[in-house]
């Protein structure tokens, strides 16, 4: 893993950077993502961002966030990876810490707002947008349950390893 994918850095203004109208892009590996790797079935893959900065029709600071790439899902029927494309495309509207947001922010569901105090940092946005993008419960269209119901019923892991425990007290 190369220091430049693990460092996104920050945006240290994120005002700032709406105001300059200022863009923000490049590609991410997926294992650089913990929490959402934990997720998957496999943490590979690399995905691509984009960040812009602009103001909206009232002149506010606004984030257009997108976020592609193929992500190695689990299934939740038979736990094997299955292959999900990723399209994330989200306003942000930034706000101080401790501002009030506007009712009519709150209403808008094209717009979300996040606190920002001090700096964005860029890894752990792109990785809350995703993981909110994730769905629910993967399935395959057609596969097979891990544990069929009727069938030959697999040992489990647990099992598995009390009798290496014991065997490992026996000796
Ligand atoms: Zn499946």
């Amino acid at each position: 893993m190369s220091n430049q994918d693990a460092k996104l850095g920050y945006i240290a203004d994120v005002f700032k950077f709406a105001y300059e109208q200022r863009t923000l892009s490049g590609e991410v590996k997926v294992a650089v993502f913990e929490r959402l790797s934990d997720l998957l079935a496999e943490p590979a893959g690399v995905l691509t961002y984009r960040i812009e900065g602009d103001l909206d029709a009232m002149r506010r600071p606004r984030l257009t966030l997108s976020i592609d790439g193929r992500l190695m899902l689990r299934c939740q029927r038979c736990l094997g990876g299955l292959g999900w494309d990723l399209a994330v495309s989200n306003a942000l509207q930034p706000v101080r810490s401790g501002q009030e947001i506007p009712e009519e922010e709150l209403e808008d569901d094209e717009v979300d707002a996040i606190e920002v105090d001090g700096d964005l940092d860029v890894l752990s946005l792109l990785e809350d947008e995703i993981i909110l993008a994730l769905p629910l419960a993967p399935r395959h269209d057609e596969c097979e349950p891990s544990r069929p119901e009727g069938g030959a019923v697999k040992e489990s892991p647990f099992a598995v390893l009390s009798a290496l425990k014991a065997k490992g007290n026996a000796s």
